[in-house]
């Protein structure tokens, strides 16, 4: 059985009820094949980890999960949680990292362990929070994943037609007020300073891993700040070995290539390692 993984925020329904405990399904070579074929494919890191957790985030009964929880009842603090948790499990964490100092250009690598790195868990009140503004008391979520993409879209808005930037303001301000939980207050009169507020009580509330951790120059001895993606092990997921690894299964075993594919990847790595040890005795 798989072991539960426990979010350091949690996943919410409609009723903002919160959920802590998932784990995740067998990762075969089926599952494998899927994600790399489709991860490419995808245009931001947000969908591709959408498409992941679809395919291999089960609740801590085993069932399955809304895609509907994973795409907006779920922070992305949890999401990068998850990512990182799966290229543990799946072995594809990555320890080392090369910086270049910015001090003095000296390339240095060192070593880490990004799940041993501090993670800020949420307060009981999450994903909800409630604080006063210039407009009255108001009340927030923590933003999800439909969010960060609604968010990214924005940038590319230049040269809009004012109908286009009429409607693009109306979704904004939808938005916006799907986040404050808010649909009596003019949410258009909140000031600079309320927004700043806003986005404090967002953060003071979600859940965060380290991302930034300090490395120190071999060279010139500076401290250099290095971010520690979450999201590393997503090329290693699209990029996978897998038509390489089923030739070397299916010439030594002969099974067939869907066979092969259903074993698990910790059976296909082990059988792979077994024929790798013959060839290194027999000189193969
Ligand atoms: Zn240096």
């Amino acid at each position: 059985m798989a072991k539960c993984i426990k979010l350091p925020g949690g996943a919410w329904n409609a009723e903002f009820q919160v959920s802590r405990y998932f784990k995740f399904s067998e990762f075969n070579g089926q599952l494998e094949m899927q994600l790399s074929e489709t991860l490419s494919e995808l245009p931001d890191a947000a969908s591709q980890v959408s498409f992941i957790l679809n395919h291999v985030l089960l609740d801590e009964h085993g069932h399955t999960v809304d895609s509907r929880i994973i795409q907006n009842g779920m922070s992305i603090g949890d999401r990068q949680f998850l990512i990182r948790e799966l290229a543990k499990t799946l072995g594809l964490t990555q320890y080392w990292y090369s910086v270049e100092c910015q001090f003095c250009q000296t390339r240095f690598d060192f070593n880490l362990d990004p799940s041993q790195l501090p993670v800020k868990t949420a307060n009981d009140d999450y994903p909800l929070a409630e604080l006063e503004t210039s407009i009255g008391r108001l009340r927030i979520r923590v933003p999800t994943a439909e969010d960060q993409i609604f968010i990214s879209q924005l940038t590319d808005c230049k040269g809009l037609s004012e109908v286009e930037a009429l409607q693009l303001e109306k979704q904004v301000s939808r938005k916006l007020s799907e986040c404050l939980l808010q649909t009596e207050k003019d949410i258009s009169q909140l000031t600079d300073a309320d927004i700043a507020l806003i986005e404090a009580k967002v953060e003071e509330i979600s859940p965060e891993l380290t991302q930034i951790v300090q490395g120190q120059c071999v060279e010139c001895h500076e401290i250099n700040n290095v971010f520690i993606d979450p999201y590393a092990c997503l090329p290693l997921l699209a990029e996978s070995n897998l038509p390489v690894e089923i030739h070397q299964i299916a010439s030594v075993y002969h099974w067939s290539e869907k066979e092969i594919l259903m074993l698990s990847k910790k059976r296909r790595q082990h059988y792979l390692k077994l024929i790798s040890q013959d060839a290194g005795v027999f000189g193969l």
